[in-house]
């Protein structure tokens, strides 16, 4: 019986062995009309784009505060899966996961002089003692001190690469696009240390190589754009740019030999590339990474030394490297979903199938336990499932609207189990979102396929 399901509580190894997790038990708003989503946002920002309106009808998120959102089971499933990939490509160059304080002491970042630049974008308050704090934005003071209080740092142990994923505050003037400008994100952020001028370029490489195999393995085509320094100094800067129409960048791009840049460079108002002098064409994009060379711009303020070759200390060399781990999420939904439905990366769809058994009515106890055996024998048999597929029990809705929610919800795999199964074994009816098929296989086949 369907009833008899056990609940789930989202665990990191799933559920466990005979518990099936259904979509009646999860707290998951569903279907919600487009006026319905409208009058949700409609206290914070209005609707300003396709993944701010979907990510609100499925119920990915919902709306607290302007520029502030609830991540809701699906998004953080999807986050999580997100942050794993970072975690193995940032870990695969030598970074080092750390985790520093949101609350930036006013002094750290008045020395740097931000505490004025940063203007109204700084959230800032005081503790019971007055003392003055602001909400991190970034951590580019709160790190470069962190390592200035090691003392006896050696050339022999840089480069050093450490980096986190936490929240950051921006009290952004517009906060609009949902999750693309929200006035509370997470953000990777990394800040690698090194000996020398040439080993911190290295590292500048290595990591934008890292940002190029991530996006390549979710799927996402991106432009390295060259970027404006702006306040932060060193010589050089480079976005990682989805393109798209609602992007708010505006970006050069040259076919013939592929330099790109972003149009904020001042010199680019020029209509030929810099670097071929064919025509440039342009394009709008979203920021999702942003890497910069900083040279010793903070590690001088702080005082970040180590002892060199020649046994005298030496100021590193840094850069600082960040992702906007929310704003990919809501990107990727932006560049690859229809307007109906979500798509996702499949590396991060929050689960990969979802099995639709069918209407309540006749042969439903039989229905039922054919569809709870593929559950099993899926979990079971392919590792990597364990824990990533789904019941909708909701068996008071027609398969047709099951099947519709799915579908709104990008799950890769969709497996209608519906009353022809039981007399037919080559009768599962599989949508692969991916390639757009639908076929019709046995239950052999369905684990092949999957
Ligand atoms: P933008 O130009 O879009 O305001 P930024 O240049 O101010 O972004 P950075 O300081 O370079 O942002 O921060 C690193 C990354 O953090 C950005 O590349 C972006 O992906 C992400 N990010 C920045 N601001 C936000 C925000 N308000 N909401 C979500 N993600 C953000
Ligand atoms: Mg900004
Ligand atoms: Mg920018
Ligand atoms: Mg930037």
């Amino acid at each position: 019986q369907l009833s008899e399901y056990v609940p789930h509580r989202f665990h990191p190894c799933g559920p466990g062995k005979g518990q099936r997790l259904v979509l009646s038990r999860m707290f998951q708003p569903q279907n919600l009309r487009e006026d319905q989503v409208l009058s949700l946002d409609g206290k914070s920002d209005s609707l300003t784009c396709k993944s701010q309106r979907l990510m609100l009808q499925v119920g990915l998120v919902l709306p607290a505060s302007p520029g502030c959102y609830h991540l809701l089971p699906y998004t953080v499933r999807a986050m999580e899966k997100l942050v794993q990939v970072i975690d193995q490509e940032m870990q695969a160059i030598g970074g080092q996961k750390v985790n520093m304080p949101t609350l930036g002491p006013a002094e750290l970042w008045r020395a740097s002089s931000r505490w004025d630049l940063m203007g109204k974008e700084l959230l800032r308050l005081r503790d019971r003692h007055g003392k003055e704090y602001c909400l991190g934005p970034t951590h580019e003071e709160v790190i470069t001190a962190l390592v200035a209080s090691q003392k006896k740092l050696s050339y022999k142990q840089l480069p050093f690469l450490l980096y986190q994923v936490t929240r950051k505050f921006r009290d952004e003037p517009r906060p609009r696009f949902g999750l693309l400008r929200g006035r509370e994100f997470y953000m990777k952020d990394m800040y690698t240390f090194d000996s020398s001028p040439e080993t911190a370029q290295q590292t500048y490489c290595l990591v934008c190589d890292a940002y190029c195999r991530l996006f390549d393995r979710l799927g996402l085509r991106f432009i390295k754009a060259q970027a404006d320094v702006g306040s932060i100094g060193g010589n050089m800067s480079h976005e990682f740019q989805l393109p798209v129409d609602i992007g708010e960048d505006r970006l050069a791009i040259c076919p013939s030999c592929n330099f790109s840049a972003n149009m904020e460079i001042l010199d680019l108002s020029q209509t030929n590339c810099p670097a071929c002098q064919g025509p440039l064409t342009e394009t709008k994009g979203i920021e999702v990474g942003h890497t910069f060379y900083l040279g010793t711009k903070y590690s001088s303020i702080f005082n970040a030394q180590f002892t060199n070759a020649h046994g005298k200390p030496s100021l590193a060399e840094m850069g600082c490297y960040g992702l906007g781990v929310t704003r990919i999420l809501a990107a990727a939904i932006e560049v690859l979903s229809t307007e109906d439905c979500v798509r996702w990366p499949s590396l991060l769809a929050p689960y990969q199938v979802c099995l639709i058994p069918p209407k309540k009515g006749s042969k439903e106890a039989e229905t039922s336990e054919l569809s709870g055996h593929l559950y099993d024998h899926i979990t079971e048999a392919v590792p990597h499932l364990h824990g990533e597929v789904v019941l909708d029990d909701r068996t008071h809705l027609s398969i047709g609207n099951r099947l519709k929610d799915a579908n709104k919800l990008g799950y890769p795999f969709v497996i209608i189990v519906g009353k022809r199964a039981l007399e037919d074994p080559a009768h599962f009816e599989v949508w692969c979102q991916n390639t757009g098929e639908v076929v019709f296989l046995t239950k052999e086949g369905v684990l092949e396929l999957l």
